[in-house]
């Protein structure tokens, strides 16, 4: 849906972007990550059309994002880092503000509103002054504004920051509840939040891409080759003795007395020898799958290349 093609921005002598390319399809939620300055917010202002590229090029489903033009404002919401809203208007006067910029005519606009204020928590609110609203509220109704025109695509610019830990989690699962749904990107600088809600993730340092892929791509790249976490079922008698292809075999902590820490030999074939050899030996099989490694040390260890190099 989103594809972005060698996109750069320069500030001055600064490169803040340099050749940003990635694809994001339909219902997907990409996670852009990096340490402070990296590129992220200039991003966003690049794919919501509020800043135009000196390089590259933004299409969605095909089309150049300058060719868009009003569509782009109609068919994407955008809640930037600091929301603009109205302080002297109420969360309705905000919403219905933002909903007749969006374009939508009287008959729709009450609806699309009533809709916002259901989708993200903010009924019995509907009549209080933005200026009485606690940061958590006022969030929601950056949240509310972005998706008043029900878009496809949603940008997200650090939504959960400087939030308490509930509304972190109500804020949370109103992005998952519509993730599927809508096509988003979520700039933010907490990894736990990319684990709970992202399908992708983009790591940019200095403007530069460091890494993207799905998190479980990210997670098995960095793991221990041939490190397994298995469940299973061992022969009887025997356990692991003469298992092919098995370096050491732990039992994992915890109350499962079936999962195990295991390390394999270098060999492709070898997660397959060692399931048939099981089940010959009557043991059974439930689950085998790759170790990998947390997004935090992903994180931490490829900006760290990045900034060193
Ligand atoms: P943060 O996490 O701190 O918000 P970020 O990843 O969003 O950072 P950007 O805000 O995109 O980073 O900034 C990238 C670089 O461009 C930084 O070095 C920043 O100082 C610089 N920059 C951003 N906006 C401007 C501007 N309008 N003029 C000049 N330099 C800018």
């Amino acid at each position: 849906m989103i594809r972005v093609t060698e996109l750069s921005k320069r500030y001055g002598e600064l490169l803040a972007l340099d050749r940003l390319d990635f694809e994001l399809g339909r219902g997907e939620i990409l996670g852009l990550l990096g340490p402070n300055g990296a590129g992220k917010t200039t991003t966003l202002r690049l794919l919501t059309g509020f800043m135009p590229p000196d390089a590259g090029q933004v299409t969605i489903d095909g089309t150049d994002l300058r060719d868009l033009g009003d569509g782009l404002r109609r068919r994407s919401g955008y809640l930037p880092e600091s929301n603009p809203h109205y302080p002297e208007l109420t969360v309705r006067g905000n919403l219905e503000f933002w909903a007749a910029l969006y374009g939508l005519s009287d008959a729709g606009l009450g609806e699309a509103v009533e809709r916002a204020v259901a989708s993200c928590g903010l009924a019995g609110m509907e009549e209080r002054p933005l200026r009485e609203l606690s940061k958590g509220y006022r969030q929601r109704l950056g949240l509310a504004q972005a998706l008043v025109h029900d878009p496809e695509i949603v940008f997200l610019d650090e939504p959960t920051a400087g939030l308490d830990p509930i509304h972190v989690r109500e804020l949370r699962e109103m992005i998952r509840e519509f993730a599927g749904e809508k096509t988003v990107v979520l700039c933010t600088h907490v990894l736990s939040e990319v684990e709970a809600v992202c399908d992708r993730v983009l790591i940019l340092a200095r403007g530069r891409t460091v890494l993207q892929g799905t998190l479980d791509e990210l997670g098995h790249r960095f793991g221990e080759a041939g490190a397994f976490e298995l469940r299973a079922a061992l022969p009887d008698p025997g356990g692991w003795e003469g298992a092919p292809g098995l370096r050491s075999a732990t039992l994992a902590e915890g109350e499962d007395p079936h999962r195990w820490f295991v390390e394999l030999e270098p060999d492709p074939e070898a997660p397959a020898r060692l399931t048939a050899w099981l089940h010959e030996r009557g043991g059974s099989l439930y689950e085998l799958k790759p170790r990998g490694t947390g997004l935090e040390e992903v994180f931490l260890k490829v900006v760290g290349e990045e900034l060193e190099s």
